[in-house]
């Protein structure tokens, strides 16, 4: 099948329903239900995109086994243009979505391509494991499904030690048996974004978290399954999609993309979808080892970018409605927010333009401007939204809704609410936009995706330390100290 359209990606949903859990009732389809169905519909409007008469020849390209159009995130790049056209692929989807859903499917498209092009890797685990990534990613381009994945294990406590091994109560996710069929794997993990939205759901080790080097093979292993697959449930926060019109909750009623608690009750995976088993190491340094984490960052950061141009752009919008925009300490706070934006573009451009083939003959982007990138969204988002916070004050308070300028009221908000350069309504618009950046609990989500969805700081500090080559510069320093 090419390049999916929306109408399609909301058929197989529809067709192969997942048990999905939302305030205490079973949700029987996702596609209509109000929780849920605005964030499957905006879903499916990026799918529309791949079928847009202009957008079309940059959204996708050639599939190398079908010849079909398929999805561009899922391009194996070989060039530095290969790497630019899938950035401007996802660019498309980032500023579609202002940056606010995380997890539109490129982000596990690209992990996806990197995982299988590093099928060796698998191999050394077991060798038919290499063609069970390598038919997996072909599948999912070739039928153009959408991901979700979880990573970490439900925690009884955070008290220090290795997580599997003070777990004495099989909570975390484990193999409980191998059969001719497959593994059974029981137990809970966190989260799953995007889970109740997505058709399949893939299960890998954390970066950030890694396994002890003993007794955890049970705990160690790389597999994806249907979505609908029994046994697995998934729980849902409650939305944040009000059932709201766009006026008064423009980001939550329509990029609600939902996070889930995966709970796996002896569920079986085939063996074709298992890629990797019982090797602690190997599960440790899967998503290094591979470029995984290096390509899904070239999706995050070309989010990033998308976000932050939202955030500069809402921010001058807000500053010109209210007449502030040449008070110094605006502009101190407006250039604060310009700086975010320019370092994520330029580490970005940066990745790009050092790019270099990897031992597994893909061109993957640079590390380090990516890592570095990605660990300065952590702490730089919850400041922008500070900043729109401190930019909006009261009048991110003073927010009649839709149906009060319909209302016997709308003469004296037309009259009081007008600024010099915007009617009423149109400055109540704006605002409430800015209220569901920073003040809703859709803009609260945000903040919170950002400091902890690719890992809390900390552990990427340390990753990052740890990979970081510092010896030529410790070098250069022991050099100058030894000059007389
Ligand atoms: C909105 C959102 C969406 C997410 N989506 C996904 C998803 O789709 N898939 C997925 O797999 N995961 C997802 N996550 C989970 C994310 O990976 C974790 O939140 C993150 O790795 C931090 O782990 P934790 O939440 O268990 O925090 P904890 O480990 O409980 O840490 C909480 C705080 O305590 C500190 N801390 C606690 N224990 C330690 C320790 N042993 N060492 C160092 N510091 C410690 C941390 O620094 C942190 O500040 C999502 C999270 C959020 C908030």
């Amino acid at each position: 099948m090419p390049a999916r359209g929306g109408r399609d990606y909301i058929t197989r949903l529809r067709e192969q329903p997942a048990e999905v859990w939302l305030r205490g009732e079973r949700v029987k389809d996702v596609t209509t239900h109000p929780a849920l169905r605005n964030g499957v519909h905006s879903l499916a409007a990026l799918y529309d995109m791949q079928h847009d008469p202009i957008l079309r020849e940059t959204m996708t390209y050639r599939s190398p086994t079908s010849g079909d159009p398929v999805g561009l995130s899922f391009i194996t790049p070989q060039t530095t243009q290969d790497l630019e056209c899938r950035r401007e692929m996802m660019t498309h989807w980032a500023r579609a979505t202002c940056g606010m859903m995380g997890r539109t499917p490129d982000f596990l498209n690209v992990s996806l391509m990197a995982m299988a092009a590093a099928g060796e890797y698998f191999a050394q685990n077991r060798p038919a494991f290499k063609d069970h990534i390598r038919r997996y990613y072909e599948y999912v381009r070739e039928h153009d499904l959408t991901l979700t994945h979880t990573l970490l294990n439900m925690q009884r406590s955070r008290a220090p030690g290795p997580t599997p091994l003070t777990d004495q109560t099989d909570i975390a996710l484990s193999v409980v048996s191998e059969t001719d069929a497959g593994i059974v794997v029981h137990g809970c993990r966190l989260l799953a974004t995007l889970g109740p939205l997505s058709d399949e759901i893939a299960v890998y080790p954390a970066r950030s978290h890694h396994l002890p080097n003993d007794a955890a093979g049970r705990y160690s292993f790389a597999f994806a399954i249907p979505c609908s697959t029994p046994g697995l449930k998934l729980v849902c926060r409650e939305s944040y999609d009000l059932g709201r019109s766009r006026f008064d909750h423009p980001l939550g009623s329509r990029f609600e993309e939902m996070d889930a608690i995966a709970v796996f009750e002896q569920v079986l995976v085939p063996w074709e979808r298992v890629f990797l088993l019982g090797d602690v190491e190997l599960a440790n340094d899967m998503s290094h080892a591979t470029n995984q984490y290096l390509h899904s960052g070239h999706q995050v950061v070309t989010k990033n970018v998308a976000k932050a141009e939202f955030i500069v752009g809402l921010a001058s919008l807000m500053v010109t409605t209210l007449g502030s925009s040449k008070l110094p300490q605006v502009q101190e706070k407006l250039a604060e927010l310009i700086g975010c934006l320019e370092v994520q573009k330029a580490c970005l451009r940066a990745a790009e333009a050092d790019a270099a083939m990897d031992r597994w003959g893909i061109m993957s982007p640079a590390l380090m401007p990516i890592m570095v990138a990605r660990n300065l969204f952590i702490s730089m988002y919850p400041r922008m939204v500070e900043i729109i916070q401190l930019l909006g004050s009261s009048n991110l308070m003073a927010l009649p809704t839709e149906a009060d300028f319909a209302s016997p009221i709308a003469a004296d908000l037309e009259r009081y609410l007008e600024t010099d350069t915007r009617t009423a309504r149109e400055r109540a618009k704006l605002f409430h936009l800015a209220w569901d950046v920073a003040c809703s609990a859709f803009g609260g989500r945000q903040t919170l995706y950002e400091r902890f969805f690719q890992g809390d700081i900390l552990r990427n500090a340390v990753v990052t330390t740890n990979i970081y080559d510092a010896q030529p510069l410790m070098e250069r320093v022991r050099k100058f100290l030894e000059q007389e």
